[in-house]
């Protein structure tokens, strides 16, 4: 599905919206949880794309249903994975994933362990900072939003008005909002991290769940963080 020009969000995709960036440098941002990666690559295919032709992988963070599909993506592809070397670690399993945030969900983990998805690691090709810029579009910046987690990034495409959020905004029903208590390691420095993105001019809102808002995000952005207080 065509949000704006050159920026797909991909069908079919469970637990998470996995976007599709064209242009010179086609590139997915996130990969959905394991299983995902038959839906994302016969997408391609239906826009003309050889996985071969998938220059890019940013992840937004190292949560299952953001990298459950990596692998198996990159394995298929020459991709490049680019992520925050705060959340690098988790995604190439250098380490563990960090427990989660609440003692119920740890116990709860702990008990589906064996039958919980896990994802395979895949090794991080570059890592990303703040303002750096990216050949994505008419050109990104990376956004460091720590907070969710401690490498969460966002990008921000002015040409386009764009932003790409990762789970630091939600968005459920039709209400922006703060991300998902139970799984965000930081709530302070995630509400800081919104400021900050308020800050930025876009129209577009494309978050990792919920619909994307493809007209007049940024004011309602700037609307939610005035609630805030
Ligand atoms: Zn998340
Ligand atoms: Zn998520």
């Amino acid at each position: 599905m065509e949000i704006i020009p050159n920026v797909h969000l991909i069908p079919g995709v469970r637990g998470v919206n996995v976007y599709l960036l064209l242009g010179a440098t086609p590139a997915l941002v996130d990969t959905g949880m394991p299983g995902s990666a038959g839906a994302i690559l016969s997408y391609l295919d239906g826009l003309g794309l050889a996985p071969a032709d998938l220059a890019r992988i940013v992840i937004t963070h190292h949560h299952l249903d953001h990298v459950g599909s990596l692998a198996a993506i990159k394995q298929r592809t020459s991709a490049l994975l680019l992520a925050h070397p705060a959340d690098a670690p988790f995604i190439s399993g250098e380490q563990p994933p960090p427990p989660a945030q609440s003692a119920i969900l740890r116990i709860l983990f702990r008990l589906a362990a064996p039958v919980l998805p896990r994802a395979e690691p895949a090794p991080v090709n570059a890592t990303l900072q703040d303002g750096d810029r990216l050949d994505l579009l008419g050109g990104a910046t990376v956004v460091h939003v720590p907070g969710h987690t401690p490498g969460s990034i966002a990008l921000h495409f002015p040409s386009e008005r764009l932003l790409i959020c990762g789970d630091t905004i939600g968005h459920r029903g039709d209400r922006l909002g703060l991300p998902p208590k139970p799984f965000t390691v930081d709530m302070k420095q995630a509400i800081a991290s919104i400021r900050r993105m308020a800050e930025l001019e876009f129209d577009v809102l494309c978050p990792g769940h919920g619909a994307p808002i493809a007209g007049g995000a940024g004011e309602q952005v700037r609307a939610m963080v005035r609630e805030l207080g």
